[in-house]
């Protein structure tokens, strides 16, 4: 492994970042792009093409041969289509050219992109267009482009589109409140997201040795190992070496590519471990996701080792998921959810922090839906990663002070007389609140929020553009009533006491984990989503789509084949892993429980010849034999539930959801219990100790 020396230099050396284009473009070029990042105008064809050049001689230098516009299409992972940069002279050479139209727009075969019904294959074409606000870079001997994809009519069928509208849309309202504040500087806000991402590590020939972790990325069957995490002796642990020497690697190839990975740890589970870069803006940090999960599963090949993403690829151990820490800031830097040091401050403070609960509590199915799906649905709930009821934890000094407002006492004397926002001064919030709350999905970190809902696998672009459009929503609102207002501060007042005693049953501080809150969020009216089957139910609710719509984050119509792109994807998983469960347990799992019975009853008559005692042997025959029945009556059973299915995916995901995975996990258990009886010898594939304890 050779050591990195410099990481200053290395760092961002394949990326096309704004120190690299403020030094190799002309003077006026850099500065329309930099322009077009801080205020969103348009760029010229003419400054492209200069930007295209530069981008190309650059790229060419490090290597490159190809470009392509790289985009985040509906599958959740990332797509491209490589073109190399060769131009025939004419006379049986060839030039290297890259126009500024090749810069700006692509138009890849789309026709086995998912669209949710949005395209026709008759006008299966898609186009891309290059978003300047993220930076190309170059990988595999490639220049990439990030970029928006859309339809021939210009439906959005990308995760990026409507996460920039989202990004408008919250900055244009949040720029609103802050000249409220008086704040006549701040042209943009920006939303800022560090997302941690957790992972498997596994090697590569007991990976494999599964069919199910090969097509499904999780195991299927599997009896629980002598040791799981119960002694805790992983998290923090030592990185053993094989493992180290992939996050270095793995670190160089991020940073080389201008990744802030920053902190890496080993997690809960036995193979589990995070990855967190530093924040940026959402979109880069959308953008950057994608790459580290992509880099993550390449890198882990060469060093023969698998990374599996996967929210639950192992039962009784920790799942994987993604906590997306979100926060808004002016284009100077102020983060928005700071609580000031000033009186006016604070109040500006809650009122971010009024619009964010509002929000989350008003369109709490639409975040839910954000997060759903197959992977996901084992761990949300679970008992391990927070509940599918959504609510915010605020720490108990903000707590406080919320609690103050609605019942109209003053904070620090209770007794004494009403706290008036922007006149009485807050008490100051520790920025580090140490009684962190690991069951809630969406806790208040000092100055931030950490959504803890994602799933390993997921895109971030889901739930960021649901927070943001929410909290859009919500500022926007109270704009337009603190904009009319006569009396500034009354009114300002009434609005946050308003909201916080309306969208208070949002707050909750106890154990999500627990019973008793299930009991209590019922009473409170929020939504207990507990499956994919049922959060998508409601994902084109007439208020969601209000919403989406009225801040032109979706049209209607690309809604709504979001909605039947988020089902068919759920359906096509769940068929895949019921198909895998059956294949396995017919051509792997019975045939050996069958030769271990059978090798079991050689012995028996051979012994039983000798006059020796069979007692173990026929326990462990009649055993062996009742689970051998009960898998095969398993399988027959998961078969029929699958026989026929309803044409409409709605209800196909619920049959899914109630009777298909009652019959999986019917015949998971025979499976098992004929894995815990039987010589290893036999045995068809690791079992969680070889796996988890390599
Ligand atoms: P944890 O204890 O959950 O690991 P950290 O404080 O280490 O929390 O931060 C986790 C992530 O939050 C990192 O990616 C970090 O860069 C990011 N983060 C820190 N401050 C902000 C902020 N203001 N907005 C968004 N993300 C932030
Ligand atoms: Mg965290």
């Amino acid at each position: 492994m050779s050591e990195i020396r410099n990481v200053p230099e290395l760092f961002g050396s394949d990326a096309f970042n704004e120190a690299t284009m403020r030094q190799r473009l002309p003077g006026h070029i850099y500065k329309a792009w930099k322009n077009c990042i801080e205020t969103g105008s348009q760029l010229t064809l003419e400054v492209a093409q200069e930007i295209a050049e530069a981008m190309k001689l650059w790229a060419i230098e490090k290597g490159a041969t190809h470009y392509t516009h790289w985009f985040q299409p509906m599958t959740g992972i990332t797509a491209e289509k490589h073109d190399s940069f060769i131009t025939p002279t004419g006379d049986g050479r060839v030039i290297m050219e890259f126009s500024g139209k090749e810069l700006v727009r692509g138009e890849p075969d789309a026709s086995s992109f998912p669209s949710g019904g949005l395209r026709a294959t008759f006008e299966a074409r898609g186009y891309t267009a290059w978003d300047p606000t993220s930076s190309a870079f170059v990988k595999d001997g490639s220049l990439y482009i990030p970029t928006c994809f859309f339809s021939y009519t210009g439906e959005a069928l990308d995760k990026k589109t409507p996460l920039l509208r989202s990004v408008e849309e919250v900055s244009r309202e949040a720029v609103r409140i802050l000249r409220l504040f008086g704040d006549q500087e701040t042209k943009r806000v920006k939303v800022c997201v560090g997302a941690e991402q957790e992972y498997f590590l596994l090697p590569r020939d007991l990976y494999a040795q599964r069919e199910d972790l090969r097509l499904t990325g999780r195991t299927l069957f599997g009896a629980q190992p002598p040791k799981g995490q119960e002694l805790d002796d992983h998290y923090f642990g030592t990185i053993r070496t094989r493992v180290s020497n992939y996050m270095k690697d793995l670190d160089e190839q991020l940073w080389r590519l201008g990744i802030l990975s920053k902190t890496k740890h080993n997690e809960g589970a036995p193979c589990q471990h995070e990855l967190a870069p530093i924040y940026t803006d959402v979109n880069t940090a959308c953008d950057d996701n994608q790459l580290i999960m992509e880099i993550m599963k390449k890198c882990a090949a060469k060093h023969n080792l698998v990374c599996l993403l996967h929210e639950k690829p192992f039962a009784g151990v920790n799942g994987s998921g993604k906590h997306n820490n979100w926060s808004l800031a002016t284009d100077s830097g102020k983060n928005l959810f700071s609580p000031g040091k000033t009186p006016r401050q604070n109040a500006q403070f809650l009122v971010f922090l009024s619009a964010f609960l509002a929000g989350v509590d008003e369109y709490q199915d639409f975040l839910r839906c954000t997060v759903a799906s197959a992977g996901n649905d084992h761990r949300l709930g679970g008992g391990e990663a927070p509940p599918a009821i959504v609510s915010v934890f605020l720490g108990d000094e903000l707590n406080g002070v919320v609690q103050s407002i609605i019942s109209g006492t003053n904070y620090k004397e209770p007794d004494k007389s009403l706290l008036r926002i922007g006149i009485d001064i807050m008490p100051a919030i520790p920025k580090d609140t140490t009684d962190r709350n690991r069951t809630s999905p969406l806790a208040f970190t000092g100055n931030k929020f950490e959504l803890r809902m994602l799933g390993s696998s997921q895109s971030i672009a889901g739930p960021n553009i649901a927070l943001n459009t929410i909290m859009a929503e919500e500022l926007s609102r109270f704009a337009d009533v603190l904009e009319k207002a006569e009396d500034f501060d009354a009114a300002l007042q009434k609005l946050i006491c308003d909201a916080l005693t309306e969208h208070s049953r949002v707050i909750f501080s106890g154990n999500g984990y627990s019973e008793e809150w299930k009991q209590e969020a019922a009473k409170r009216g929020l939504s207990n989503l507990s499956s994919t089957a049922e959060a998508l139910a409601t994902y084109a609710s007439d208020k969601t789509v209000d919403l989406v719509t009225r801040h032109g984050i979706f049209t209607e119509n690309e809604f709504r084949a979001r909605y039947t792109i988020h089902l068919e994807a759920y359906n096509k998983i769940m068929n895949i892993e019921a198909r895998t469960m059956v294949d396995m347990a017919v051509h792997q799992i019975l045939p050996a429980a069958v030769h271990y019975t059978r090798d079991l009853a050689n012995t028996v008559a051979a012994k039983q010849a000798v006059g020796a005692s069979c007692r173990a042997e026929m326990a462990l025959i009649k055993n062996l034999s009742h689970h051998t029945d009960g898998l095969y009556d398993a399988i027959e059973l998961l078969k029929k539930a699958m026989s026929v299915m309803p044409r409409d995916s709605q209800t196909m995901a619920f049959k899914y959801h109630n009777r298909v995975i009652p019959a999986m996990n019917a015949l998971r258990a025979e499976a098992d219990a004929l894995e815990e009886l039987t010589d290893k010898s036999y045995w068809p594939y690791p079992t969680y100790s070889d796996l988890l304890f390599y």
